[in-house]
């Protein structure tokens, strides 16, 4: 604190150059992996097609980039670790229309200012490798060594002469990690690369080149991504997008399963990433984000990198405009896909099944065939369902384009369907199928039907849900709901939404304000229409237990199969059917043929 009061004033003085180097290498070098990130840009400038990361101690202590690319005159190695010299700009500019990864200049100076550093390259036309060493940015001598062609630059004991900053440094274990997850944000921007990292003298990841991005996706992303996943291309204006993104049984709980590259860079940006989001909308609950790689080819005019030292961020152009096209896109591709996900390879191995459960599969399972209709009240309790085994038309569900044909086998537990497709078994989530179905209605604005209460019920609505009530009058009522005030915090529901004899509780009217009042969720046009559907959907809807007669279920799918927007998930984004092909099947039961 001393270096505030006003008599600790000194004279203004130029720092050094080598103070200078080390304050603005923060902008670059904020930990391993910016350095890895440089390094890679370098070699992947250079055109290397192979790059091999090394590193020690999460990189802390020691980080090697190797590559096979074009390589560094001798004459030229002390002018790369120069600030402010590079072979990717003319010394002139212009600055506005860069195509390489690189061009400020200064990430091998500002790097050697805060570390030991060793560069060894060799030209093509070259017979050895030339290199030289820096220490805090100062000069430690030339050598020579044998080399294939292409870069080596080894870095040791980051920030040994910033302790402040080392200071900042997490666990050689979290740094590792980023290590390696900046090498799969430049992989999935560039999957014709193949990149290995090796920690500790062992191989920790390979990711090999692809030409098929949705290929390189799921190596980062893993193998239920390959079958949960689907394509997306078209133009945008200025360019155009392609990418491969995951169904919404494939989404994650966080923002960072989202790759985003424009023209080869991996990139960070709110307004797409949010686009991307809000393309998915109502299939996703909000606690779950889209994951997958989305590349924009854009010409220069439409973006600035030469925003930030990191050059992650970027800057587009009529940004709105971009973000807009990216949503639709994405829609477009989300709907334009068959709505029933498969089963993926890896959740139901024939290891699944234990065979003491097996043996006893025949007898045991809960999994009977349903017959006549139930009454619908009946008690949940009362799952065992006599009778004759459902046949005929009121089972089935004709095909629709995009959907099968389904014939309903029977029901588990009152809550999953199983059924016959053309290509295999199809399982079904009730209340997931029955709740798109009502919120679907809700949304294009249909009422739901109603039940007045004999009894009205007394709620309390805090001071938000009193505002969101008086704000949404309209539909609220709409939903089913039918609210009027009875003291000075407290109202009367007079009617619930109901659905083919199921009624909402009165009291998740609350549920229903405290949605219109806020929310989580990323604005989208449709935000707020979503909003209200959702929950009078979910409380009206034929819920887990109830039991439910097969022909009134095939009703429900056959409403489910007339929605103009194929649905493959319920307002919360749990997925409504899963489908196992009659070949999986036979693999599991070990048959070679049909
Ligand atoms: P920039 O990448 O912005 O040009 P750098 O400080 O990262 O700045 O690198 C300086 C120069 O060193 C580059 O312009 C390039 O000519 C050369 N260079 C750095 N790394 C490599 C590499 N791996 N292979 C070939 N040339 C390299
Ligand atoms: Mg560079």
């Amino acid at each position: 604190m001393t270096g505030l009061t006003p008599s600790a004033r000194r004279p203004i003085r130029r720092l050094a150059p080598e103070t200078v180097e080390r304050i603005a290498a923060g902008e670059v070098v904020e930990r391993p992996a910016s350095v890895v990130k440089e390094l890679v840009e370098n070699a992947v400038d250079a055109g290397a097609m192979a790059i091999t990361v090394r590193i020690e101690g999460g990189g802390i202590d020691r980080i090697e980039v190797a590559d096979d690319g074009a390589g560094i005159p001798p004459e030229e190695l002390e002018l790369a670790v120069e600030r402010h010299a590079t072979s990717k700009l003319d010394p002139e500019g212009p600055v506005e229309e860069i195509a390489t990864l690189g061009f400020r200049g200064e990430a091998l100076a500002a790097i050697a200012s805060v570390a030991r550093l060793r560069l060894l390259s060799r030209p093509a036309d070259r017979e050895v490798g030339e290199g030289l060493s820096r220490v805090g940015g100062a000069s430690a001598g030339r050598f020579a060594a044998p080399r294939a062609p292409g870069t080596t630059v080894e870095v040791e004991d980051l920030f040994f002469n910033t302790p402040a900053r080392r200071k900042f440094l997490k666990s050689a274990a979290a740094e590792q990690v980023d290590v390696a997850q900046t090498l799969e944000r430049m992989y999935l921007a560039r999957p014709n690369l193949t990149l290995r990292l090796e920690a500790e003298g062992r191989e920790l990841a390979t990711y090999p080149a692809t030409p098929e991005l949705r290929d390189a996706a799921t190596r980062v992303l893993g193998p239920e991504f390959l079958h949960g996943s689907f394509s997306i291309e078209g133009a945008v204006p200025g360019g155009r997008l392609y990418g491969a993104l995951g169904r919404p049984s494939v989404a994650a709980a966080s923002s960072r399963g989202l790759y985003l590259a424009v023209n080869g860079r991996p990139i960070v940006s709110r307004p797409l990433q949010q686009a991307v989001r809000a393309a998915f909308g109502d299939y996703l609950p909000r606690t779950r984000f889209p994951v997958g790689v989305l590349h924009l080819e854009l010409g220069p005019d439409r973006f600035d990198v030469n925003v930030h030292p990191t050059k992650r961020e970027v800057r587009f152009a009529r940004e709105r405009e971009l973000a807009e096209a990216v949503r639709v896109r994405v829609r477009e591709g989300l709907i334009g896909t068959p709505q029933v996900a498969e089963v993926a390879g890896a959740a139901l191995s024939a290891g699944a099944f234990r065979p003491g459960r097996q043996a006893t599969a025949g007898r045991e399972l809960p999994f009977r065939p349903r017959a006549a209709p139930s009454s619908a009240e009946a008690p949940a309790h009362q799952r065992t369902l006599e009778g004759a085994t459902p046949s005929g038309p009121a089972t089935e569900v004709s095909a629709q384009p995009g959907h099968p044909r389904l014939r309903l086998l029977g029901c588990l537990e009152a809550l999953y369907w199983a059924a016959e497709s053309d290509d295999g078994l199809v399982l079904i989530d009730q209340h997931a199928a029955s709740e798109r179905v009502l919120f679907d209605l809700l949304l294009r604005d249909r009422p739901l039907s109603r039940q007045t209460l004999v009894e009205p019920v007394t709620v309390r609505l805090t001071g938000a849900q009193r505002a969101a009530l008086k704000a949404h009058g309209p539909a609220v009522a709409q939903s089913g709901f039918d609210v009027e005030p009875f003291g000075p915090e407290t109202y009367r529901v007079r009617s619930v939404p109901s659905f083919r004899g199921r009624r909402a509780r009165p009291e998740a009217v609350t549920e229903l304000l405290d949605e219109l009042a806020g929310g989580g969720r990323p604005t989208t046009p449709d935000g707020l229409s979503e909003r209200r559907a959702a929950t009078p959907a979910c409380h009206a809807a034929i819920r887990a237990g109830d039991v439910v007669s097969a022909e009134e279920f095939s009703r429900v799918l056959a409403s489910l199969y007339a929605l103009p927007e194929a649905a493959y998930a319920c307002p919360h984004g749990r997925p409504i059917l899963l489908a196992i092909p009659r070949s999986r099947l036979d693999r599991w039961f070990l048959r070679s043929g049909p």
